[in-house]
């Protein structure tokens, strides 16, 4: 099976969220799953320094048409870092991405997005089918992510090919969809036939996310879960028809982790690395387990210190890393704590997180009110997101909706207990705690109300307090539980022979 990938990022080349660390990991997990090929194709935004990523140019450049217009584009050619089989990476070198200092918009404010982003995108989108062209051998299945990279698969149906490849369409927020006018789509070689609802049009506008929806062979979205929700209007964003009416070949496949980054005992971020491989994990005592959580317990003591929390063992420290955004229910957990923290219960909570200054704001205003309590820091830093995850009890994910979710599954290895809604990528992911049956991996609650999420904290708090064995024991389930990309690069595989067979 040889197949080629087609995304806006790709880490460590570029990254601005969850796709860039996908782009990374997925594609050598299926080489190694035993993919003859792989090939990743991606842009050289501004911010990539080819020398510093090994990558070198082409001689040969590409003629790439996107409807009235030719470009001449490069190609830098590189491979993925990490171990296991070659995995190629193209950038393609032209001054729509090379000229810019962001990947989809002014670095200050990246969600305003270039007004050519309907270019650019449609430019890599067709530059990718016309190296394809050129592989040798040629790709067995295109597989396009989100809404970027849409137009690819309408581009590699309008290609000639010998035999053409199957197409394959992720979903990695359907929130982001890449609404533009209809004329520029029409100016991207987008058929009129193609520019009605039946088509890739949505009220009045050209969809990039549609046209990979409507179009390609096979669909997927990173959780069970969350390939469910999208079939309702609840989280369709209004494309839950669509999704609907394609339910038969879309799959939802959890997004791996890397735990080469994110293990305790490999943790260099650390002041102190503690426990050990689930698998020798299973066979501990519950006080040779203990034994393996003292290192976490100094870890505990050293974050306190850092945020400038009083330092205390025994009071339950809840955290939470995060896009600071309507998504994730920030505000949902910001009245919680207005409300708690003016109550007697004892605890610390952290944030790590940016994003909308009104919510920036409140936090502030938390921590500057019960600063013995509340620490907030409001940067991005991928260091204290690690020792936030080894140095908390729990970690608070309430989000709105959830595709699939990282951090709750970090977490989980470092003994750190999700406290998660359950939407998306959480209910997949994380097992609600039943004392009874000695079962769940986490505290999980529905309703997105204070009152629920106060109840699931509640319960946790209550289980840190009252039982020791039995919170070492949610613990040790917690951090045996395997979310690695083998599995999901199995299940992918599956989806490209579908995907084949289909055609
Ligand atoms: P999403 O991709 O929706 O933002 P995920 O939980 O899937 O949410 O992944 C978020 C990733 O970004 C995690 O690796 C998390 O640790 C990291 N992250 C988010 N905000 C910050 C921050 N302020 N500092 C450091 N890392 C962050």
């Amino acid at each position: 099976m040889n197949v080629l990938h087609i995304a806006s990022e790709v880490a460590p080349f570029s990254k601005t969220g969850g796709l860039g660390d996908v782009l990374a990991a997925l594609p050598r997990a299926l080489a190694q799953q035993g993919a003859s090929r792989v090939t990743v194709v991606s842009a050289r935004y501004g911010s990539i320094h080819p020398q510093q990523h090994g990558l070198a140019k082409r001689l040969k450049k590409l003629s790439v048409s996107v409807g009235a217009q030719t470009f001449e584009v490069g190609l830098y050619e590189g491979r993925l870092p990490g171990p296991g089989p070659l995995v190629t990476v193209y950038l393609i070198e032209h001054p729509l991405f090379s000229e810019r200092p962001g990947v989809y918009g002014p670095p200050d404010n990246p969600g305003e997005g270039y007004a050519d982003n309907p270019l650019r995108f449609a430019l890599l989108s067709q530059a990718a089918i016309c190296l394809a062209k050129e592989l040798v051998p040629r790709p067995d299945v295109i597989h396009a992510h989100d809404w970027q990279a849409g137009l690819a698969v309408y581009y590699a149906q309008q290609a000639e090919w010998d035999t053409p490849p199957a197409t394959v369409f992720t979903v990695h927020n359907l929130m982001f969809q890449g609404l533009f006018p209809l004329s520029d789509a029409q100016g991207l070689g987008v058929r009129p036939e193609l520019l009605t609802p039946d088509g890739i049009e949505f009220y009045g506008q050209a969809s990039f996310i549609k046209a990979g929806l409507q179009l390609a062979d096979r669909l997927t979205t990173v959780s069970p879960r969350y390939a469910q929700e999208i079939c309702t209007p609840e989280f369709g964003y209004g494309l839950d028809g669509v999704m609907q009416a394609r339910r038969g070949r879309l799959t939802g496949i959890l997004n791996g982790v890397d735990y080469d980054r994110w293990s305790p005992w490999l943790d260099g971020a650390l002041p102190v690395r503690f426990s050990r491989p689930p698998a020798e994990l299973e066979a501990l005592s519950e006080d040779a387990f203990a034994a393996e959580l003292v290192g976490k317990a100094r870890c505990k003591a050293e974050l306190q210190r850092e945020l400038s929390l009083p330092v205390r063992p025994k009071t339950p420290l809840l955290v939470s890393i995060s896009r600071l955004t309507e998504q994730k229910g920030i505000d949902l957990l910001i009245q919680w704590l207005e409300a708690e923290l003016h109550s007697r219960s004892e605890f610390q909570f952290a944030l790590l997180g940016q994003g909308q200054p009104a919510l920036e704001q409140r936090l502030r205003m938390l921590a500057e009110r019960h600063p013995t309590r509340v620490a907030i820091r409001l940067t991005f830093d991928e260091a204290l997101a690690h020792r936030m995850e080894a140095g908390g009890d729990f970690f608070v994910m309430p989000s709105r909706f959830e595709p699939c979710g990282l951090n709750q599954i970090y977490s989980m290895r470092y003994g750190t207990i999700p406290i998660v809604r359950s939407v998306g990528g959480l209910f997949d992911t994380v097992v609600d705690f039943d004392a009874r049956s000695r079962s769940g991996t986490g505290f999980t609650f529905q309703p997105f109300e204070t009152a629920a999420l106060g109840n699931a904290i509640r319960r946790a708090l209550a289980a840190y307090h009252s039982d020791e064995p039995s919170m070492l024991a949610l613990q040790k389930r917690a951090m045996r539980a395997d979310f690695g990309w083998a599995t999901s690069a199995r299940a992918y595989l599956n989806v490209y022979r579908q995907a084949q067979s289909g055609k």
